[in-house]
C-alpha cells in the first residue's frame, strides 16, 4: 500500500536535513539516516523502495558507497531525475576527480564542495575560494542557466571540466492590472540616497572572506509564519516588478533576530530607503545572509558573531507593507533561497 506523498515541504524537510548531514559528514548516526531516507522513499513512491536504491543514498558519501555496490554514475543520474520528479529538488552528490559536491542543484540552491586542498576551483568564470581544507561553496541564481561549468585546477594542470546540471524552478507569478497609471517610483530628492545604499550593499556582498561559516548547520533567525517566497513577482499593468528575493517571516515589531549561523557583520545600516534597517553576515567565500526592514540593529560593522546571537529587532521600516523579517541569501550577486537552505518552518510556528 503506497502511503499518500508527504506535501513538498514535509519532503524538502528531510531532504533538506540530510543533505545537512551529508554536508557535515555525519556518517556517525547511520542507521537514523537509513530509516529517514527510507521513509522519505517510502512516502515518494513504491519505485525508490527498493534497498538498492536506498543504499545508493544511504551511503551516498559522493561515490563511495556508489562504488562499493557497483552502481554507476548514470545510476545515480537516473536517481537524482526521479528525485527531481518526486521531490520537486534535485539533491545529491557528485563525486568527480576527487572533488565531492553535496548541495541542491536547482534555481537557488547552494552546493558546498570538497576538493583536494591547494586545488583550484572555478565556477563559470570565477575563480573561487578553497580552504585550506579544500572546502569551496557557490550557488545558482533565481533565473541560472541550466548548466554550470566546474574547473579543477590541481598542481598547475587542468584536470577536470565537469558541466553541472541545474534544475530551473517555476516562481509565482501575480499579475495586477487595472491599477491607476500613477506608479510608486522614488522622488527625484531620494535618487542619491539610493544609489548610495545600494552601493554599501553591493560592496559587502562582494566580501570574500576566509571564514568557513557556511559550513555550519543552519538555524532559524526567528520562528513565524512565512508569508514571502523567494523568486515571486508581481506584474503591474503588464510590467514586471523586481522578483521578490527573500523569506518573508511575520513576527511584531520587536521581535529579536538571531544569527542562522556564525560570520562577521559587513553592513549594518538603521534606515535604508526601500529596506529600512538593514544588517548584512558574512559567512565566508561569498555566503551572505542580508536581513531587512528592521526596526533596530543591534550589532555594527566588523562584530564576529555565533550562531543564536541577537542582531536586530524585527520591524517595517522602509518600503514594507507590515513587520516581517525578510532574510536573503547571497552567494556573491546570485540570490540565494533561504528556504533550500532550512526546509520547512517548525510546524508550531506556522500559525
Ligand atoms: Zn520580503
Amino acid at each position: 500500500m503506497l502511503a499518500q506523498p508527504a506535501p513538498v515541504e514535509a519532503r524538502l524537510g528531510l531532504v533538506t536535513r540530510w543533505r545537512a548531514a551529508a554536508v557535515a559528514g555525519q556518517i556517525a548516526n547511520p542507521d537514523k539516516r537509513h530509516r529517514e531516507l527510507i521513509d522519505m522513499v517510502k512516502v515518494g513512491s513504491t519505485l525508490m523502495y527498493s534497498r538498492k536504491w536506498v543504499d545508493v543514498f544511504a551511503q551516498n558519501d559522493c561515490g563511495k558507497g556508489i562504488i562499493v555496490n557497483g552502481i554507476g554514475r548514470d545510476m545515480i543520474k537516473k536517481v537524482a531525475a526521479i528525485m527531481l520528479s518526486l521531490f520537486g529538488m534535485l539533491i545529491f552528490c557528485e563525486a568527480f576527480a576527487g572533488v565531492e559536491l553535496n548541495g541542491v542543484f536547482q534555481q537557488g540552491g547552494m552546493v558546498i564542495g570538497k576538493t583536494t586542498p591547494g586545488d583550484v576551483v572555478w565556477v563559470g568564470d570565477k575563480k573561487v575560494r578553497v580552504s585550506q581544507e579544500g572546502r569551496f561553496v557557490f550557488g545558482f541564481g533565481r533565473d541560472h542557466a541550466k548548466k554550470q561549468t566546474l574547473k579543477i585546477e590541481r598542481n598547475g594542470q587542468l584536470v577536470e571540466t565537469k558541466a553541472v546540471e541545474v534544475a530551473p524552478r517555476e516562481y509565482n507569478i501575480q499579475h495586477i492590472d487595472g491599477l491607476p497609471s500613477k506608479h510608486v517610483s522614488p522622488p527625484e530628492s531620494v535618487l542619491k540616497r539610493i544609489r548610495q545604499e545600494t552601493a554599501l550593499v553591493k560592496a559587502a556582498r562582494k566580501t570574500n572572506d576566509q571564514r568557513t561559516d557556511f559550513l555550519s548547520t543552519f538555524e532559524w533567525p526567528l520562528l513565524g509564519p512565512i508569508t514571502g517566497v523567494y523568486g515571486s513577482q508581481r506584474v503591474l499593468n503588464g510590467q514586471p516588478k523586481r522578483p521578490h528575493y527573500g523569506l518573508d517571516i511575520a513576527a511584531p515589531v520587536g521581535t529579536l533576530v538571531t544569527a542562522p549561523a556564525p560570520g562577521i557583520i559587513t553592513l549594518a545600516h538603521d534606515d535604508m530607503y526601500y529596506s529600512g534597517g538593514t544588517v548584512i553576515l558574512d559567512h565566508g567565500h561569498g555566503l551572505s545572509s542580508t536581513f531587512i526592514h528592521l526596526s533596530k540593529v543591534l550589532v555594527k560593522d566588523g562584530d564576529v558573531i555565533k550562531t543564536g546571537d541577537p542582531i536586530a529587532e524585527v520591524g517595517s521600516k522602509g518600503r514594507s507593507t507590515g513587520p516581517h523579517l525578510d532574510w536573503r541569501m547571497n552567494w556573491f550577486n546570485q540570490r540565494l533561497d533561504p528556504a533550500l537552505i532550512m526546509g520547512p518552518m517548525p510546524e508550531q510556528a506556522e500559525k
